[in-house]
């Protein structure tokens, strides 16, 4: 039997503080039981309640509870009260010697005890079996689903506990919300020793409660790579967009030793897309999670390491190679970088704001929130094809969707398809020449101010919700005198660098720079961060793949 199975299995636990009668209940159990349930035996109340706190966190199921009525610390009826906090639908069975009967009936109320046995409970066929065979088929028929993935416990305005959603989803780890409002949330926060005041607490499927962790912590206990497993390298990749990605499958399987780096989770922009449809060999679409999960193993697959939460902050050129340092202070080598380190929301400057990301404010991350917007009256700032999916996706949950748009129509800035899909949704409304100019809330989002840009008329609405796509900026400002950049911080790469032929400053190289190569030979950019690049999946797809072949070029010249 595996240890899967032994997990999966529903729990029978038996409490005795007498050594000998513990273990001859618990013998019996397992006879009749063992190979269906999972028998637990503990020797006092302290062991009995610290063994179903263990079983609450790793998720697993408890059907049966049977504990003495006389022992030292608490007695059998006091256990069960506290059992019942961590396991409300065990069902609960007190062992009580002839004299103790008069408590044991009381308990019935105050525990709301199914069933008292009275000790000896030889032979077990007549005594024990017939009521625990009854205890399990009532239980059987209530719903009890077992929940072996993670666990979360959060607040829902919290700005911390949202980031925390959105860095497990967008990293494919399946896991489970309880608010910390909610009973069962309030159960499992008491069964990690948690007081509720530092959240979210993360709980993984072995059942270990991590308070407030950082996204390394939490990478590193979901089973997400974070160290490199060398110090030198053929190609370092810096983001794992599709650009990123594209370049690691075509580095990998091309043989190079490559590595690929992303401060955050593995997908991008493109990860944040409910549905991409004019995406190459997709008729269907293809959500950005989907076709991440798809890139990341083909990448793993060919070899390449694939590194999360780790931020690269400098790039510099020792002799013939190329050294990447992380945000604490550690580096690696390689003879070519691929710079994919494409853009990321601009934010809007409107008063409250700011105070307010995160908890009711959100760029880009309408996936996560999705099922908050049930019934919600729900905003959206943006006119350009991530806004259009994100009402689509969220017209789906929401009572209402508006869009607000700056500028006269949509016309401009989104694709067709996606214009006529929005006008065919009853629920969604554009409403143009609009801007918002302020939010403001107490602990969350409540009240926005929009004002119509053609008569100036300001109006307020309730909302809880608001999503902002609204153009974006390349990240690179930790790349500063280290290579071109044109005024807005994008890369400047190939014929982009040199003006009318020639070649550009500080270029030492007989050759022109190849035409994915930065002002720095050896390192490529490729995707969103590059100057004049699309903004699209597939060319961010397409310019990884032509980095690696310009990558092989220059290492066979050089
Ligand atoms: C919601 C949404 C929907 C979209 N829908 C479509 C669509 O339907 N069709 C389409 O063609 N395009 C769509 N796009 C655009 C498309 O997703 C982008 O063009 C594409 O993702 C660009 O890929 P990229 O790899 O260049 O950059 P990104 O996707 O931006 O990825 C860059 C990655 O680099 C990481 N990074 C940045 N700096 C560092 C650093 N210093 N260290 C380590 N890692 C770093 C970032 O965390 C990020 O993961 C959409 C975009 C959005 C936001």
């Amino acid at each position: 039997m595996t240890d899967r199975d032994q997990t999966s299995r529903t729990a029978i636990l038996t409490v005795d503080d007498d050594p000998g009668v513990s273990r001859a209940v618990a013998r019996d159990l397992r006879r009749r039981y063992g190979d269906r349930h999972r028998i637990v035996r503990a020797e006092s109340a302290a062991a009995g309640l610290d063994a179903l706190r263990q079983m609450k966190l790793r998720g697993e199921l408890v059907a049966v509870i049977l504990a003495d009525y006389r022992m030292p610390e608490l007695n059998g009826i006091e256990f069960l009260e506290q059992a019942m906090d961590i396991y409300p639908g065990a069902r609960r069975v007190l062992l009580t010697a002839y004299a103790d009967t008069g408590a044991a009936i009381d308990a019935i109320n105050v525990v709301d005890l199914d069933h008292y046995l009275l000790k000896p409970w030889d032979p077990p066929e007549e005594k024990l079996y017939p009521v625990v065979d009854a205890l399990l088929d009532a239980w059987m028929e209530s719903d009890h689903r077992p929940v072996p993935e993670t666990k979360m416990v959060g607040h829902r305005w919290s700005a911390r506990c949202s980031e925390v959603r959105e860095f497990l989803a967008r990293n494919q780890v399946p896991y489970r919300w309880y608010n910390s409002d909610e009973p069962e949330g309030k159960r499992l926060l008491d069964a990690a020793g948690a007081d509720g005041l530092s959240l979210p607490v993360v709980i993984t499927p072995d059942g270990q409660p991590l308070i407030e962790p950082s996204d390394a912590e939490l990478a590193a206990r979901v089973g997400l790579a974070t160290t490199p497993a060398q110090d030198f390298y053929d190609l370092i990749v810096i983001g794992g967009g599709p650009a990123g990605l594209g370049a690691a499958v075509y580095g990998a399987s091309e043989g190079l030793r490559t590595v690929l780096v992303e401060r955050l989770a593995t997908g991008g922009q493109a990860g944040q897309s409910s549905r991409i449809e004019n995406y190459l060999g997709f008729p269907d679409g293809v959500s950005g999670a989907q076709l991440t999960d798809r890139a990341r193993r083909q990448a793993t697959k060919f070899g390449a390491e694939v590194l999360t939460t780790r931020e690269v902050v400098r790039l510099e050129s020792c002799g013939s190679a190329r050294r990447v340092t992380f945000a604490d202070g550690t580096s690696i080598d390689a003879h070519t970088v691929i710079l994919a380190t494409g853009v990321s929301y601009r934010r809007l400057g409107a008063p409250g704001l700011d105070e307010l990301t995160g908890r009711g404010v959100y760029y880009g991350s309408a996936l996560t929130e999705a099922t908050a917007c049930a019934g919600q009256d729900v905003y959206i700032v943006g006119g350009a094809n991530s806004a259009g999916q994100a009402a689509v996706f969220l017209s789906r949950h929401a009572k209402s969707v508006t869009i607000l748009v700056r500028g006269a129509s949509l016309e401009r800035s989104m694709s067709y398809y996606l214009i006529k899909q929005i006008a065919a949704i009853p629920s969604i409304s554009v409403r143009t020449c609009t801007e918002v100019v302020s939010a403001c809330g107490e602990d969350h989002l409540e009240m926005l101010t929009l004002r119509n840009a053609v008569d100036g008329a300001s109006e307020t609405v309730d909302t809880q919700l608001l999503f902002l796509f609204i153009g974006a900026a390349p990240l690179t400002d930790w790349l500063d005198g280290v290579v071109a950049r044109d005024a807005d911080g994008f890369v400047l790469a190939g014929p982009d660098l040199s003006v009318s032929g020639e070649r550009p400053a500080r270029w030492e190289l007989d050759r022109m720079p190849y035409h994915l190569e930065t002002s720095v030979p050896g390192v490529f950019v490729a995707g969103d961060a590059r100057a004049e690049s699309a903004k699209r999946v597939a060319s961010a797809v397409g310019e990884g793949a032509l980095a690696v072949m310009l990558v092989h070029r220059y290492l066979e010249k050089s």
